[in-house]
């Protein structure tokens, strides 16, 4: 293993969305390139919004997506425990240790009180936000607070300099002094805030890299001070981290996808059918090229290459229909035992499968995963194509729509000449059904193919858009195609 350490670390507040899993992307392909270790850490201190839920549901997340994390929940490590509601004692002996040796102090000033300074002092227009006026209180004005009640916060003392760091994705970044005022990292309930707890835990884990989204951006001058505080106290297990701020990922109408978006989370991609394999590929393609003019990748090609100061800042924009089409590339990619076995769930939500497929249910399905394979980019799509495969006669349906424009009285004289030639046929495979359908229905009553196949396919599918009908037809058997010939014909 190589010195690298990055982390992710996400909140437990709701379902990740996907510019959360491009940073734990970014994070990983950057351990895995470096041979340094993938740190996951919950940071699950809000107790009003983390939920156990979620945090299965995080967990669940990184293992479908095949972002397996070197130490965490679960796995263990040196560093741990993982999740921050079991670090409390780490924090409290930070606290006390940076309010001894000054690099923080008890603050009593209410909100009202610092905007009353500010007024008095004139500088209305200035820098906003705190004065840094509890720096240096007297035994007096402390015990005066006291005496009324008060409970302080705490506040971390920043350096009276300018903050400026090369950020590994945005080269050098300044902060002027009055625009980070000192910082609340303890709320007056006695509660640590993020501010506190995020550094803190970076510091004792040990990490050497911290890749994030740009939202956190603000924080980072923060944060800086703090770990050099941290690492002068002892208190951490390595150096200052370098710092790289991922672009934004933008939605449709350029805005900031977050996770309260519906739709917007991860599990709707699951649902829709994406491959995670298929979704991490679109994904790194949001910030950063693999070369050329490739947009075709596995996870383990992206781990061997991925290098964070390759990744372009400029803001990424998420686009569904090209997500998908990288995805259909992954689909097609799969051997059809694989591809089968994928579709398994989606059958099942669909009803189409129960919960333990027997061995002849899951044989027809490797059979028919190639049919689709061309013909779709989410799995969704393929389970929609295939379930009229494993409907029973009672629970076979056909889509009303369909019957509607398909199954008319032409439509049905189509389906009645259709079993005719049928239904004596010597031999039920493909080139048999084709050949006595098209000598039928196309040659003998002139029809075109569109509405010769057409009311064939709505009888025997249940739908318009379907795998390739002749092949369909082998596979269903001739007993249950010509049934649903029948079923149609009865209306
Ligand atoms: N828990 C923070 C979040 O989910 C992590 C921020 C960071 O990466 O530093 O936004």
């Amino acid at each position: 293993m190589s010195g690298v350490r990055v982390r992710f670390c996400p909140s437990p507040t709701g379902n990740l969305h996907v510019g959360n899993v491009r940073t734990a992307l970014f994070n990983w392909a950057y351990a895995r390139h470096t041979g340094g270790t993938f740190v996951f850490r919950v940071e699950d201190t809000d107790a009003a919004r983390d939920s156990e839920d979620s945090y299965a549901g995080l967990l669940e997340s990184l293992r479908w997506l095949g972002l397996d994390w070197d130490e965490g929940p679960e796995v263990g490590g040196e560093h741990g425990p993982y999740r921050q509601s079991e670090r409390s004692a780490v924090y409290t002996g930070a606290v006390a240790q940076l309010l001894d040796s000054g690099r923080a102090y008890l603050c009593y000033s209410t909100t009202e009180e610092v905007e009353q300074r500010r007024r008095a002092a004139g500088i209305e227009g200035g820098p906003t936000g705190y004065d840094n006026y509890c720096r240096d209180l007297t035994r007096e004005q402390v015990d005066a607070y006291v005496a009324q009640g008060r409970k302080p916060v705490v506040r971390f003392r920043m350096p009276d300099e300018p903050i400026v760091f090369d950020d590994l994705v945005r080269g050098e970044i300044r902060f002027e002094a009055e625009h980070v005022p000192d910082y609340v990292v303890v709320r007056a309930n006695g509660q640590p805030l993020y501010t506190l707890t995020n550094p803190v835990d970076d510091a004792t884990m040990g990490i050497t890299h911290v890749l994030r989204g740009e939202d956190l951006l603000s924080s980072t001058p923060r944060q800086i001070p703090l770990h050099h505080a941290l690492v002068e106290l002892g208190l951490s297990a390595g150096e200052v981290p370098r710092y790289g701020h991922l672009p934004f990922v933008l939605g449709p109408g350029n805005k900031k996808l977050s996770k309260r978006d519906p739709g917007g989370g991860l599990l709707t991609y699951r649902e829709r059918g994406f491959l995670p394999e298929g979704l991490l590929n679109y994904l790194a393609l949001l910030g950063w090229s693999i070369g050329g003019d490739r947009e075709f990748f596995g996870l383990a090609e992206m781990g061997e290459v991925f290098d964070v100061t390759r990744v372009n800042p400029n803001p990424a924009q998420f686009d569904l229909k090209k997500a998908e089409a990288v995805n259909g590339q992954h689909v097609r990619s799969l051997d059809p035992a694989d591809l089968a076995r994928r579709l398994v769930p989606y059958l099942q939500t669909r009803g189409a499968l129960g919960a333990e497929p027997i061995e002849a249910e899951l044989a027809l399905l490797t059979q028919a995963a190639p049919l689709v394979q061309e013909r779709m980019t989410v799995l969704a799509e393929g389970a929609d194509m295939l379930r009229f495969l494993f409907a029973g006669d009672a629970d076979f349906r056909i889509d009303d729509a369909d019957r509607t424009t398909t199954l008319d009285a032409v439509g049905l004289d189509v389906v009645r000449a259709a079993h005719a030639s049928l239904a004596g046929l010597p031999t039920w495979d493909t080139p048999s059904i084709e050949a006595a359908l098209r000598t039928r229905l196309i040659e003998q009553l002139g029809l075109k193919p569109r509405h010769a196949f057409g009311p064939v396919r709505v009888a025997v599918t249940g739908a318009r858009v379907s795998p390739p009908l002749f092949e369909s037809m082998e596979l269903l058997g001739r007993e249950r195609s010509l049934a649903r010939l029948e079923a149609a014909l009865r209306g």
